[in-house]
């Protein structure tokens, strides 16, 4: 049967409401629809808002939008249903309110009766209700494999980090990030009824597991996590779609013109992703480490919304005015796949999510680690196993310190052998990940297809 004329399958796809999350099922939808898939794309209104404006959205040929409604909570307007500028503060709050929307959901299901269910929100009713109505369903989960097949060993095991039998040694968390995961996970705890929780119900009920990763950079670790949960594993080799409020030209054209006027590898690009917000010790310490390494950077520098204040303010005293031969400060959102593409950018100072890591190791820049919460740690971890990034040491208690920020950043921004040596594996990585192609994406996606018509 030739394409044109095969049956063109629906699929819903539906991710978790980070702009993290939307961003690469937006990159599998447009792939999917080039392959005669329909897809129906499902997400809170104030998301969907944002993705009818992206670039991405009009390039998919064969797409709807679907709303997820969910309650209007007094402390969570329809505004905050999304993590996009979210106070940290009603995250939890926002899981809740996403539970609440099960019955919307299963509205969306029997109303739509797609062909397949594509998903990664951590809740696992989820998988539960697309069996029920019959639907076959696929985790597309986009955190790092390193972080499944470490949490799939952490709930029968523990993960305090001293267990033996786990295979990767290297990749353990220290003792600060084990407090504040089990200070996490209490706090989602408490905040969730009993059966949200994520679970290994979300996998089991998956006919198979994609993730947003590269063999060349996580093979092992995500054989460990198909061996572990019994399922294939594919790995798609997929970007992030770059598009997104970014169309102020002129705010890029100046960031571009920066960074034009530099030397080759001598500029630190600094961003900790769309849902991070630094605190204000952060703030500084970061910014009293830029001027003590006197290096060239571009820092992204976002607040949430409501908690907007002037660059000036939110920075170190004339911190502006000293450091602008060498630096700009970007309020809000930056280009950052042609920043870190751009031969004058050396080092990505980051938090670590896994959507940075990924486009750092694509673009063949060493990480300077610094990760803040959930799956950045592991993923920090993973890029100084590898041999393409090192990690921003902290005091005993987790808190940032300017030392050890400038250090990192002389090791990697200035004329240094480590730097150096970073910056040619960074190269070698790169450029096995660009040499991996597309193949695993179409093995993926006959696999799709045969489930498809398995239900038909
Ligand atoms: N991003 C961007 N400009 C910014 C900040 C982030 O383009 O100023 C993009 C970045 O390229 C990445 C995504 O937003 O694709 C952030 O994803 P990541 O997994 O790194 O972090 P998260 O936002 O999930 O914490």
């Amino acid at each position: 049967m030739s394409e044109s004329s095969a049956p063109r399958f629906r699929v819903l796809m539906f991710p978790w409401l980070a702009h993290g999350h939307i961003s690469p099922y937006l990159e599998l939808s447009k792939r999917l629809s080039e392959n005669n898939f329909h897809i129906c794309f499902c997400s809170t209104e104030i998301n969907l808002n944002f993705i009818k404006k992206s670039k991405t959205f009009d390039e998919i040929s064969s797409i709807e939008l679907v709303q997820l409604d969910l309650p209007d909570l007094p402390e969570l307007p329809p505004q905050h249903h999304t993590t996009r500028n979210l106070p940290l503060h009603l995250k939890s709050t926002l899981e809740r309110a996403f539970y609440m929307g099960k019955a919307n959901f299963q509205n969306i299901l029997s109303t739509l009766k797609p062909d397949l269910l594509i998903y990664d929100a951590p809740q696992s009713w989820i998988s539960e209700l697309a069996a029920l109505n019959h639907i076959p369903s696929v985790l597309f989960i986009i955190v790092a494999a390193v972080n499944l097949s470490f949490f799939y060993h952490a709930v029968n095991c523990g993960i305090d980090g001293t267990n033996e039998a786990y295979p990767f040694p290297a990749i353990y968390y220290r003792d600060y990030e084990t407090k504040k995961m089990i200070a996490m996970s209490q706090e989602s705890k408490e905040s969730l009824p009993e059966d949200a929780a994520f679970s290994p119900k979300c996998f089991e009920l998956s006919s198979f597991v994609l993730v947003k990763s590269w063999r060349e950079i996580e093979g092992k670790y995500i054989d460990h996590f198909s061996f572990s949960c019994g399922k294939k594993v594919l790995a798609l080799n997929l970007l992030n779609v770059q598009d997104d409020d970014t169309k102020e030209e002129e705010n890029n054209s100046h960031i571009m013109k920066f960074l034009n006027g530099k030397d080759e590898s001598s500029v630190i690009y600094l961003s900790f992703g769309s849902e991070y917000y630094l605190s204000k010790e952060e703030r500084e310490e970061i910014a009293h480490g830029l001027e003590l390494s006197n290096a060239n950077f571009i820092w992204v520098l976002r607040f949430p919304v409501g908690d907007s204040i002037a660059l000036e303010e939110a920075l170190p005293e004339g911190f502006l005015e000293r450091v602008k031969e060498r630096g700009i400060v970007v309020d809000g959102w930056a280009p950052q796949a042609k920043i870190l593409e751009h031969p004058s950018t050396g080092g990505f100072l980051s938090h670590c999510g896994w959507g940075s890591v990924t486009e750092s190791m694509y673009f063949g820049v060493p990480l300077l680690a610094l990760p803040m919460f959930y799956d950045q740690f592991l993923q920090a971890r993973l890029a100084e196993d590898i041999g393409v990034g090192i990690e921003i040491l902290r005091g005993e208690n987790g808190q940032t310190n300017r030392e050890e920020v400038a250090k990192a950043i002389k090791m990697v921004a200035l004329e240094n052998e480590v730097g150096e040596l970073l910056r040619e594996k960074a190269r070698e990585l790169s450029n096995q990940m660009r040499g991996g192609g597309e193949g695993v994406l179409h093995e993926a996606i006959k696999k799709l297809k045969d489930l498809c018509s398995k239900n038909k």
